[in-house]
């Protein structure tokens, strides 16, 4: 627990909280500067495009792109949605082909499904067992009916970076869309939308320490890059998303965008300091433990480890002092193990005995101290078959 009594946060893939300097600078937005974006007539209007406009840059400096190519949505998942079916259905005529991989976000993989159901195609292409994708398997998934690659640039659940650069020229050359669901990787690792040729990006606020309900897909212009809209409106947004801009959350994820890129050197190296000293010491304690997915390919705010014989939802509940994600999915009947890593090659017991641990910005050396002690301690215990709840205190 930390001193406020609630538990330590290591779920740092799931959401992260929005940095105070965010929250400051969205708060005047709801009540003094609330005007439409879109009012074209008055001052509060203009005052809040102003800001919008800001917002926009902030964001497109940090991918390396023009501020006229950030088109803002609702989240990531908007973003992924729209690229694949805006891409899908405005090139239906000619090409009926996407390419992605089976480690994707649900909602990419959601949305490929339906289109499938549609008459699209769907290829997807293997990750090895360290999660990368092989940049020459994917090029030979190319054809001419090939619409768009889709590939998570960095993934929610074990942290790998892809080849995006490699991805990318492949794509260019074979005249293919590169979308990429950059989420977790904005704000972490560097980004050039051109030495990456990348065409379309996903982005989502409170992934990067801004906040929830707001993302962005970075379209590219030349060369153009067609989307047909997911829905009618007002034709805001280059006519690819319409509806009036909520102001207070594209400012907010605008100074996340601009803090992260002041801040991404600085937290890189500390967080990797953190990261090679949670694992350090979780071995030490815990010789077999498996690490999934490359750990050099890797933000350094994630590490999933499988603790082979172990049931994680023992072990979760042992450990309420800690906010972590297991990874799998609980239904009623059953735990279903994790997709991601059941792709990775790993067994329904092994992806079962999986934790993702995740850390950022408001981690501590101290935090990362305690959460050592009481995974490894909470293993130990159930390997010696002593559960937290029976345990006899110590004299
Ligand atoms: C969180 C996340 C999403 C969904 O983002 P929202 O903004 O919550 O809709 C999509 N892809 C990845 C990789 C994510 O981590």
């Amino acid at each position: 627990m930390t001193s406020n009594g609630r538990p330590i946060y290591l779920d740092y893939q799931a959401t992260t909280p929005t940095d105070p300097c965010v929250v400051e600078a969205m708060l005047p937005f709801f009540n003094q500067k609330f005007g439409n974006p879109h009012s074209r007539d008055h001052f509060y209007g203009w005052e809040a495009e102003d800001a919008v406009e800001r917002a926009r840059r902030q964001v497109a400096v940090l991918l390396g792109a023009n501020p006229k190519e950030i088109i803002f949505t609702s989240g990531a998942t908007e973003s992924n949605v729209l690229a694949l079916k805006g891409a899908a259905y405005s090139h239906r005529e000619k090409k009926n082909r996407i390419v992605t991989t089976a480690i994707e976000h649900k909602c990419v993989l959601e949305t490929c499904k339906r289109l499938e159901r549609e008459g699209f195609e769907i290829v997807y292409v293997d990750v090895g067992k360290d999660g990368l994708v092989d940049p020459d398997k994917l090029g030979s998934a190319l054809d001419e009916r090939t619409v768009m690659v889709s590939v998570i640039g960095v993934h929610n659940e074990i942290g790998v970076i892809q080849p995006l650069v490699e991805i990318g020229a492949l794509c260019r050359e074979a005249g293919v869309y590169f979308h990429t669901d950059c989420a977790q990787g904005v704000g972490k690792i560097p980004l050039d939308v051109e030495a990456m040729k990348i065409d379309l990006l996903s982005l989502s606020g409170h992934k990067v320490y801004g906040p929830m309900g707001i993302g962005a897909l970075y379209v590219r212009r030349r060369p153009r890059v067609r989307l047909e809209p997911l829905f009618d409106g007002g034709g805001q947004e280059r006519g690819i998303r319409s509806g009036t801009l909520p102001v207070p959350l594209c400012v907010g994820l605008g100074l996340a965008c601009e803090i992260a890129a002041d801040k991404m050197v600085d937290e890189v190296s500390r967080l990797g300091r953190f990261r090679d000293r949670l694992l350090a010491g979780l071995r030490d304690r815990i010789a077999d433990l498996q690490v999934n997915g490359d750990i050099e390919h890797r933000i350094p705010g994630n590490l999933n480890i499988s603790f082979p014989g172990l049931q994680i939802a023992d072990l979760m509940s042992s450990l309420e002092g800690l906010a972590l994600s297991s990874g799998s999915a609980c239904t009623s009947a059953s735990v279903e193990p994790s997709y991601v890593l059941r792709a990775l090659g790993l067994s329904d017991d092994l992806a079962n005995a999986s934790v993702r641990i995740g850390i950022g910005r408001f981690t501590t050396e101290d935090q990362v101290e305690q959460a050592i002690e009481m995974i490894a301690g909470e293993v130990e215990r159930q390997r010696t078959g002593q559960s937290a709840s029976q345990r006899v205190p110590a004299e």
